[in-house]
């Protein structure tokens, strides 16, 4: 058998699930839940191509502008250029791409002829908004039912307009909704309509509904505070324009930190964070412990409050004590053991709880739904489906508490799982793909099982690549709700340049180069093995391939 070489690079088809029709594949697209083609756009912005790299993009993820600006980017954690100097700058780079792209010249995916099928989607955030995307490119009848007065889901309402302009979220919510899509805003399944009318007027259901309960804690006067989304959703609509000068946040993740910033944007010159981790183990993401630094946030760790103080129904302060442990059990409570030290009190205006979050599925009592322990959507993992035939769930409301690519990567693979269901085709390894033709389709893998990811180790010679600091953006340090990261705009083809291509071939030539029984030859599409019987099995083509792009495993015989 030849060499087998990547050609991601070279594929004519936009596949909106690359991972799973190439051999082998870099870390940063295996821990990309979106599923976004991250080499393949990095190529392009080297080029300057913007307006391609955002077709490639959008044919996965209707959102890059979005998930481009507030994504906890697993893919840098896991980039190879990590072990060289420092991680590419992924997520700026897609940022560039959706902020740069010349979106008059960006071709638009051509949506089927209408298939006569209704498709209902409960919840209009990065999940729902996804499926009805793709759902509605296969010429699907989709209806979104959102209980807000807006689609978007938590990035629309809750995260805060210093990380997110809700200008750049608008506008992919519009590209979502020009495809066909009907929403219906304001409209609470389980109040305003019932589940059981919706189940029974659609073909398919999708449940998107989010994990919009926020937890208690329950300690006296606990119900003073208020909730942690729903202070940030009051504020984006404009409902809170105050906090007073001293403000508390009980909890130690992302929402927590949201809280804590805009808490300093309303006004506030104190604002203390007090979480149960400790120092060396905080979970909210390092991006937002920095900046807590910058703008004098105090935090409070291995810290829980006893009891909420209040005056006149007016929140004072909390009591609190120091803990030695705490856990989470099945359903998410947390248990937690005290020191043993003094309490200590802490003065404030305002106390907001940012302890966690879970699904509100009241409107599907009684349709027969099967529930995780911890209040999630029971579902297949391959097909989406929940215990009822028909009805379907994606994002949060089915994996618990995650992040916008996750719901976006679970919308996309939710419109294939409900195409096969409505076209009652069989289970099978397929991908959605969008054509240079601009038409969506389904096609079949073409592998078998999963790509091979390629580390750092197996690159041999990363020297082709110079040493090079990463090209980060600028942050603002003024302290206002205006966007605080500049983004990466100039500097975007020389970070792209940075990028090892992990897994896939970028026709450097070199492999045909050192092959000394001239068996390989170049023809422009890429290296090709022309004359496979006189291979010597030397492997110099693997180790010459900056990019560990050559397909090389042992026993040698049966690959080469
Ligand atoms: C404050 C905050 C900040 C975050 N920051 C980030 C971040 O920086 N980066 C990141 O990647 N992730 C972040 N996340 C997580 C991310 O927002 C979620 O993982 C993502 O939005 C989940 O998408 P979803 O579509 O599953 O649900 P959601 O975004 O929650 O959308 C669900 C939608 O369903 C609607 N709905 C609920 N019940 C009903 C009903 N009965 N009838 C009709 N509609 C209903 C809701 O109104 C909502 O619009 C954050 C989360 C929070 C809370
Ligand atoms: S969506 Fe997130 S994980 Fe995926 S490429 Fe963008 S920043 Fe990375
Ligand atoms: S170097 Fe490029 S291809 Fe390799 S993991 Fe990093 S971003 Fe991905
Ligand atoms: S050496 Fe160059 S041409 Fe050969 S597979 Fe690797 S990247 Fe492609």
């Amino acid at each position: 058998m030849p060499p087998v070489f990547s050609r991601e690079i070279q594929r004519p088809l936009i596949s909106t699930a690359c991972l799973k029709s190439q051999t082998r594949t870099s870390p940063c697209e295996e821990a990309c839940p979106a599923g976004n083609p991250i080499q393949k756009v990095q190529g392009l912005v080297k080029e300057k191509k913007y307006e391609e790299a955002l077709e490639f993009l959008r044919a996965r993820n209707p959102f890059p502008g979005t998930t481009g600006r507030i994504c906890t980017h697993p893919c840098e954690t896991d980039c190879n250029r990590r072990e060289w100097d420092e991680p590419m700058n992924i997520r700026g780079l897609e940022r560039a791409v959706a902020d740069i792209a010349d979106r008059t010249r960006v071709k638009k995916p051509a949506r089927r002829v209408r298939s006569g099928n209704k498709i209902a989607v409960i919840g209009g955030g990065p999940a729902g908004l996804t499926s009805a995307y793709f759902s509605s490119l296969f010429g699907h009848e989709v209806t979104i039912f959102e209980a807000g007065p807006v689609l978007g889901g938590i990035p629309r309402l809750c995260v805060p307009e210093y990380r997110l302009p809700k200008d750049i979220l608008d506008m992919e919510i519009g590209l979502v909704l020009e495809t066909g899509v009907k929403a219906r805003t304001n409209t609470r399944v389980g109040k305003d309509i019932l589940f059981e009318e919706i189940r029974t007027s659609f073909d398919a259901v999708l449940i998107a509904s989010g994990t919009w309960k926020e937890r208690d804690l329950d300690i006296p006067n606990g119900d003073k505070a208020i909730k942690g989304v729903e202070f940030l959703r009051q504020v984006i609509l404009g409902l809170i324009r105050e906090v007073g000068r001293r403000v508390i946040i009980m909890g130690g993740g992302g929402v927590a930190f949201d809280c804590a910033f805009t808490a300093r944007r309303l006004g506030a010159d104190e604002v203390h964070v007090v979480c149960l981790e400790g120092e060396d183990c905080m979970v909210a993401p390092p991006d937002d412990l920095a900046q807590a630094r910058e703008e004098g946030i105090l935090i409070h760790n291995s810290c829980m409050a006893s009891k909420v103080l209040e005056k006149d129904g007016h929140t004072t302060g909390v009591e609190c004590f120091e803990i030695s442990d705490f856990s989470f059990d099945a359903a998410g409570e947390a248990r937690i053991e005290s020191a043993g030290g003094e309490k200590k009190i802490l003065f404030a205006d305002t106390v907001i709880f940012a302890v966690g979050m879970k699904p509100e599925l009241g409107f599907i009592k009684g349709a027969g739904i099967a529930l995780n322990p911890n209040g999630t959507l029971k579902t297949d993992g391959v097909t989406m489906a929940t215990s009822a035939n028909g009805i379907f769930a994606a994002g949060d409301a089915a994996t618990g508490p995650s992040i916008v690519a996750s719901a976006v990567g679970q919308g996309r693979e939710a419109a294939l799982a409900i195409h096969r269901f409505l076209t009652g085709t069989p289970k099978a390894d397929e991908v959605l793909v969008i054509g240079e033709d601009s038409q969506i389709r389904v096609e079949p893998l073409a592998r078998e099982g999963r790509a091979h990811v390629v580390t750092f180790s197996e690159m041999f010679n990363p020297e082709y690549y110079e040493k090079a600091p990463r090209k980060k953006s600028g942050l603002s340090t003024w302290i206002s709700f205006a966007e605080r990261d500049a983004g990466l705009d100039g500097s975007a083809p020389a970070e792209a340049e940075r990028c090892f291509h992990c897994g896939h071939c970028h026709t450097c030539g070199k492999c045909v180069e050192d092959c000394p029984g001239l068996i390989l030859v170049m023809p422009e599409r890429g290296p090709e093995v022309r004359y496979a019987d006189e291979c010597w099995h030397c492997g110099n083509c693997r180790i010459s391939c900056p990019n560990a792009a050559v397909s090389y495993e042992f026993p040698l015989y049966t690959l080469v």
